[in-house]
Parts: structure tokens; C-alpha cells; sequence
């Protein structure tokens, strides 16, 4: 792996002044930034052969099709999937209500039950509040323990046979610690119920292999991967994919359409109505070419939990509250008693540090806590230690 440093400089974004001032970008959980090298797959795309997939019979078009899927095989091979267990999506949100309405709505009924965990993005909540109204469904909602993880003897508890669907983040967006989603899956189906997992925020800071984890269904989005946005996946397990049915319909997607009848392709193409994100999927591609040659997680983890832990101390210091874990993963969440966090990051603004604040999509939780909004910085393999440095020594000005 080059070093962090170096990796650095393939990042244009990162380069720029705020106000004369050098950027500080600590907001990668939001979206992470993208190296030239996904930027130029894309304009190479744009600039020399953009066309349609699956449709055009000329020399280009075929090459399209060629790198969309090229793309999908890459995907599934970097999650230990296989190519037709992959579909694109928008996003991590797109491909949870895909499940929500292409598998759950047809195989729950009234009285069966969906477990989420207490910190869920709004993304992995919504969609199961509604479906839950729609088909008098239970919504079970397992509280977080002390680490700060699903508790895991709660759920045990609550698992029965009733259960259907379990849909569990892997790494929070606002605590930044990890489910221990193997042991979550096993559980789970030992009563028969499949298990949604929502790797938005661990795909870009851990491996992660779909068959050790155990899940049916998976979801992340591009934007978080060093990717564009307007892209995402679902792993749909290959032996559930004849109990998913699509929901949206369109071109692309149908084997044969007549008056009376039409017949759908085979997954994950069902599940792909109309034009997808080309250029988007072909820049995953290249971000996922970009992680594979040069970044290894297990070093990327330890030098976020570096930062993690500098930055807990310096906070701690100068009397903020932590909210995250103060230990693990690769966010830091605080708040003042006095100060709102909006005026917080409006402050850092003002120095060229971009944040996050608000209720950064878990508001039950938040109000569960008391709390109207705090503060994220959350880091990725670019950011440095000089940098957690000036952040503190800029706050302390507050
Ligand atoms: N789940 C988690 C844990 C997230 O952090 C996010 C993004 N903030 C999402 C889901 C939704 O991702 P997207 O908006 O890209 O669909």
C-alpha cells in the first residue's frame, strides 16, 4: 500500500483554500471525496463512447455494456459475491426499499414482525415504519448497549418465529461502532427470518465478504466508496432472488413484452427498469480498481483509529461531550451543553473545516438522547493527524 500521504494527492478537492484558508474535510461519512483516476474513467466514458447498455450494436455501445458489467463484477467480487447477486441502485436508501417492496411486501403478513436496531439511519427506518403501517406489521427496535452495538441478549430475546426480517446498520453513522452482524445473521436464521444489512458507512473502512457476514441482502452506496454519486448496490443473495419480484417495470428489463403477457429477465436485470447509472457504475468500477491497488483496510482502520483517538482527547479537553465510540471506527459525534452544533460548524466553517451537523438522519435516537444536534467529523484514509491538530487548536478559539 503507498503511503496515506501520497494517496492524498490524487484527490484535486482536497487541494483547494477556503477563504485562504486550507481545507480540512471531515465529512466523509456524508460522502467521501474521489480520486482523479474515477473522474477520468468517467470522462472517458463521456468523452468516448457513451452510449446506451444492452442496446446499441455498434462498436461503442457494446463497449459500454462491456464496462457496466465489467463494473458489476468487480463490485461483486470486492464483497465475495457473485456478478448476478449485484444489482445497481441509486444508493444504499434506493436499495433498502428495493427489498422493502420487491421481497418484504410480498412475504409478510399482518402480525409478523421486522427487528432494526435503536440507530438506525433514516434510511433503514423509514422504510419498515411504512411497510409496517401498510401491512399491520411489529416493528421491533433493539436498544444499543453500553459499546454502543446492537445489545445482542435483547435480541436474542426478541427473536421467535414471528420474526421475519431483520435489518441491522453495520456500522453507525452516529456512534461509529461495528454490529457483530455473523452472530446477528446466525440468530436470525435460526427462526427463519433473512437479514438486510446496511453497509453504508463500513464499506469504505472495513472488508467485507458478503458469505463470511452470512446476510441476504446488503446495500451501500457509491458516493461513500470514493465513488460518484447516483450509485449503489444490493446484494441479493442468489438463492432468495426467485422470491423477489420486481417493482418497477420498463425497458431493459423484460425478456418478452406482449398485450397479454410479458416475461421478466433473470436477476439482477428484473430488477434494473430503464437507463441505469452508466457513467456512475463504470466510476465505482474505477473506485474499486482505485481501493484494490492501493489501500489495505486493516492499515486504513489503524490510522483512523488514530484519529479517533486524538481527536477524543483533544474534544475532552476542551469540555465537549462524545456521543461516539471513543475507541473504534472512523467518526468522532459531540455536542456542548452551551454552544448548538450548528453554530459549531458554522464556526469551523469560517477556518476552512467542513463538518456535519444536525441529526445526521437518526433523529429518534437523537431525541431518545435529548439532544436537538450534535457534531460529526468523520475521517477517511486521506485525512492526517496535522490536520486533527489545527481542527482542535481552532475549536479551542471558540
Ligand atoms: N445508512 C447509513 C448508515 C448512512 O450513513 C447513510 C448515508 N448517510 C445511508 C444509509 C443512506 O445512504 P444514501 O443517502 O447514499 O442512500
Amino acid at each position: 500500500m503507498k503511503n496515506l500521504e501520497l494517496l492524498r494527492a490524487d484527490f484535486p478537492i482536497l487541494q483547494q483554500k477556503i477563504d485562504d484558508h486550507q481545507l480540512i474535510y471531515f465529512d466523509s461519512a456524508a460522502t467521501a471525496q474521489v480520486p482523479m483516476q474515477v473522474m477520468q474513467a468517467m470522462s472517458d466514458y463521456y468523452m468516448h463512447y457513451k452510449s446506451n447498455v444492452d442496446r446499441g450494436l455498434y462498436a461503442f455501445a457494446e463497449k459500454t455494456t462491456l464496462h457496466y458489467e465489467q463494473a458489476r463484477t468487480k463490485i461483486a467480487q470486492f464483497i465475495g459475491a457473485q456478478a448476478s447477486e449485484i444489482i445497481f441502485t441509486s444508493g444504499a436508501t434506493d436499495g433498502i426499499n428495493m427489498v422493502a417492496r420487491a421481497w418484504a411486501a410480498h412475504h409478510l403478513q399482518p402480525g409478523d414482525e421486522i427487528i432494526i436496531s435503536q440507530v438506525e439511519h433514516h434510511s433503514n427506518f423509514l422504510p419498515w415504519q411504512q411497510l409496517a403501517e401498510e401491512k399491520s406489521l411489529i416493528l421491533t427496535i433493539i436498544p444499543v448497549d453500553a459499546q454502543g452495538v446492537c445489545d445482542l441478549s435483547i435480541y436474542y430475546a426478541a427473536l421467535s418465529q414471528r420474526t421475519k426480517l431483520v435489518a441491522m446498520v453495520h456500522t453507525s453513522n452516529i456512534l461509529g461502532t461495528t454490529n457483530d452482524i455473523a452472530s446477528i445473521v446466525a440468530a436470525a436464521h435460526q427462526v427463519g427470518a433473512k437479514v438486510l444489512v446496511d453497509a453504508a458507512q463500513s464499506i469504505a473502512h472495513q472488508k467485507i465478504d458478503v458469505v463470511d457476514l452470512g446476510c441476504d441482502f446488503l446495500v451501500f452506496s457509491g458516493h461513500k466508496l470514493y465513488g460518484p454519486t447516483g450509485v449503489g448496490c444490493l446484494f441479493m443473495k442468489k438463492a432468495l432472488q426467485p422470491d423477489c419480484y420486481p417493482y418497477k417495470f420498463g425497458g431493459s428489463m423484460v425478456y418478452s413484452a406482449g398485450y397479454d403477457e410479458s416475461y421478466w429477465k433473470n436477476a439482477p436485470y428484473c430488477f434494473e427498469a430503464g437507463t441505469p447509472p452508466i457513467a456512475q457504475a463504470i466510476g465505482l468500477g474505477a473506485a474499486i480498481d482505485y481501493l484494490s491497488e492501493n489501500i489495505d483496510f486493516n492499515r486504513v482502520a489503524q490510522h483512523e483509529q488514530e484519529l479517533v483517538a486524538i481527536m477524543v482527547v483533544g474534544l475532552q479537553n476542551l469540555g465537549f461531550h462524545i456521543v461516539s465510540s471513543m475507541t473504534s471506527g472512523h467518526l468522532v459525534t459531540f455536542y456542548d451543553s452551551q454552544i448548538h452544533a450548528h453554530d459549531i460548524a458554522m464556526f469551523l466553517d469560517s477556518y476552512g473545516i467542513a463538518v456535519r451537523a444536525g441529526n445526521h438522519c437518526v433523529q429518534p435516537y437523537h431525541e431518545k438522547l435529548g439532544l436537538e444536534a450534535t457534531v460529526r467529523v468523520s475521517f477517511a484514509f486521506y485525512n492526517s493527524v496535522a490536520e486533527v491538530e489545527r481542527f482542535l487548536q481552532v475549536l479551542a478559539l471558540l
